[in-house]
This record gives structure tokens, sequence and C-alpha cells, in this order.
């Protein structure tokens, strides 16, 4: 199953069900030292595919915590910009020049909602991507494995180029349907002109 380095390079174990590194490796697992196959049977992909479910569905648990911490942090921070806004005060009881108490409770309460809320939405932010992306992964590589048979998806393509290529795909097909159309639209004309 070696392979020019233009071809997908990451592959699965039939049998410890990890993914590695075919470049690096060769056709033998690192972690088992089990022979890959160049095709599988069904004996080998239910298996498989069941495990790569299983694990899509542990992290994507993992991923519902990532956007609690999201939202949770979301709120956290609303809270803490009210309360900026809450500590514009009168700079004292002679001189109503309002500006930002740096010693009011509501300071100290916006200071620690943008801190918290901050640090959390980041957190959250950071993990739901990198888990909503392994989960990316996993499907594509399911989607692989179950219709070509094979072991080696390789590299999951990013989800903007996904994006840019689905939406230049139903660009091309608007406009050809366009052009069906005005094609029609003319030949009906000239038959028109005939009768
Ligand atoms: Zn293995």
């Amino acid at each position: 199953m070696k392979k020019e380095s233009t071809t997908p390079s990451r592959g699965y174990c039939p049998d410890c069900k990890k993914s590695f590194d075919y470049h690096k490796h060769g056709d033998t697992c690192p972690f088992c030292g089990k022979k890959i196959p160049e095709t599988i049977d069904q004996e080998i992909r239910t298996p498989l595919v069941q495990s790569l479910h299983r694990e899509a569905n542990r992290i994507g648990d993992k991923r519902d915590g990532a956007m609690s911490f999201l939202v949770l942090g979301a709120i956290f921070l609303i809270v803490g910009i009210i309360f900026v806004s809450l500590s514009y005060k009168p700079i004292s009881a002679t001189n109503t020049t309002k500006a930002i108490r740096f010693d009011s409770l509501e300071f100290v309460i916006s200071l620690l909602g943008i801190v918290i809320g901050g640090a959390s939405f980041l957190y959250g932010l950071v993990r739901a991507i990198l888990f909503t992306r392994k989960i990316r992964v996993l499907h594509h590589d399911i989607a692989y494995i179950n219709s070509k048979m094979r072991l080696d998806p390789g590299p999951t393509p990013l989800l903007v180029s996904e994006v840019y290529s689905n939406l230049s795909l139903r660009l091309k097909n608007y406009l050809l349907i366009k052009k069906v159309e005005r094609e029609n639209k003319s030949a009906a004309k000239g038959k028109e002109g005939k009768e």
C-alpha cells in the first residue's frame, strides 16, 4: 500500500482501529504491527465504522461541553459590558462629570465578568472548533471507508474549501439552467415567427 507522496497518507489499522501516517510507517500499523490490506471486506469494515461512529459521538459530547463554556462565557461578557456602563458615575458629590469609577463595585463586577467571560468564551470557542474539525474528519473517513472499501481516507478537505466548491457548483448549475431556459425561449420564439 505504499504510495507516492501526492496520494493520501493517513489511514486506519483494521485491528486496533487507530489512524496513522502511511508514509512514515509504511503499510504496517505502528501500534499493533498489523499489515494493512489494500482493500477490505464487510468483516473489517463494520466494526471499524462502528468504532469511528462511537468516537464521533464521544467527541460530540465534548463539543457540547465546549459550547456550554462558549454560551456561559458570552453571558458573562455581556454582564461585564453592562456593568462597565454602570460604573460610569459622577466623579464626586459636587462634581457631576461622569467617569468610570475604578473604586466602585460595578467596576469590579464588570472586570470579573469580562475576564471570566472572555476566558470561558475563548476556551469554549477553541475547543468547539477543534472538536467540530475532528468530527468532520471522522465523518469524512466513515463515508470514504463505506464507499471505497479502503482504509486510506487521506486528508479531509477544509470546511471553507468544501463550502467554496459547493457554492461554485451551485452557481455553475444555476447558470446552466438559465442558459437552457434562454435557449428554449429563443427556440420557441423562432417557432412562433415561422408559424
Ligand atoms: Zn493497529
